[in-house]
């Protein structure tokens, strides 16, 4: 056995509660939607709920991955995908009244499109309802898939796509099987070659085992793929059959990482423990925007 290292006290979490949380919890329950934000345990679902933003998750709980960090159920998806979700997610952003949504998904190797198309109905039909609303999307790699699924969703112009590196290349085996770190990057690149007006964004979990060289390099790959916004946020250990954490980054590590990143060029940094690729996302994306 591995025993873990004990959570430092920056890693303190609030219980869900409030109204905020309540209403937020039962929009998704009667639009039959899932959250990343339940599905991932993420540590931030009271605070975020409780303002109105989620991560609400498209294509099924069903992962055709099996990424080791990772709490989504993972195996053979048992449905095809649903043509009347795109709307039904609309609806939930109109009756949540987001200013800013994000949407990611399951992989869906076993869609031949990885379901490119899936994601801009989803993007068309928010826009459709919620004009103002800005949208971000966190997307598959699309590695199986020909080269125009990725135009597909490009061409549905979310206001930010983001794609998660999750680690440093020397850890993907390990942590990321199934996918490729270059192929990840490249993809970010090609959404700017495509439409330059888009923001890309990614992220990085830390504490599985990297080092702060490995990090510092990841930045300058992005930085080299034009990509805008970065995210970088403590690993958490979902089960004990996921990945063990190797250690708990403090603080000021993750202070001197938002400046190093700052120093390369990114516009909109978050590196904090609690920092998960959709927090604070449409705060952080509206400070931009009006400044
Ligand atoms: Fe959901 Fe993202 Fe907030 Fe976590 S950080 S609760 S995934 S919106
Ligand atoms: Fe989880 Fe995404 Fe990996 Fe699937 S591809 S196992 S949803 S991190």
């Amino acid at each position: 056995d591995n025993p873990q290292p004990r959570k430092p006290n920056w890693i303190r979490v609030k219980a869900p509660t409030g109204k905020g949380y309540t209403d937020t919890r039962n929009i998704m329950r009667e639009h039959k939607l899932v959250t990343v934000c339940e599905e991932a345990g993420c540590p931030n679902v009271g605070e975020c709920w409780s303002q109105g933003h989620a991560t609400m998750m498209i294509m099924g709980e069903v992962c055709t991955r099996a990424c080791t960090f990772c709490n989504i159920a993972t195996g053979k998806p048992p449905e095809d995908l649903d043509v009347f979700e795109p709307g039904r997610v609309a609806d939930a952003v109109a009756k949540l009244g987001l200013n800013h949504v994000v949407v990611t998904s399951v992989d869906r190797d076993d869609v031949e499109d990885g379901g490119a198309e899936h994601f801009a109905m989803t993007i068309r039909a928010i826009r459709k309802r919620s004009p103002k609303t800005t949208i971000e999307i966190l997307t598959p790699d699309f590695i199986r898939c020909a080269p125009e699924a990725l135009e597909v969703v490009v061409a549905a112009k979310p206001d930010v796509f983001n794609h998660n590196l999750e680690t440093v290349p020397g850890l993907y085996p390990e942590v990321r099987p199934g996918a490729r770190y270059f192929h990840s990057l490249r993809l970010l690149q090609r959404v700017k070659e495509i439409d330059p007006s888009i923001f890309t964004k990614s992220g990085i979990m830390v504490g599985l085992g990297e080092d702060k060289q490995a990090v510092v390099q990841v930045m300058e790959d992005m930085r080299a793929a034009d990509i805008d916004f970065l995210t970088i946020g403590q690993y958490l250990q979902p089960t004990p059959k996921h990945h063990a954490v190797d250690r708990f980054v403090t603080p000021e590590e993750f202070a001197g990482y938002e400046k190093a990143a700052y120093n390369k060029g990114f516009l909109m940094v978050s590196a904090t423990p609690l920092t998960r690729s959709s927090y604070h996302a449409g705060d952080d994306f509206a400070r931009l925007r009006d400044a």
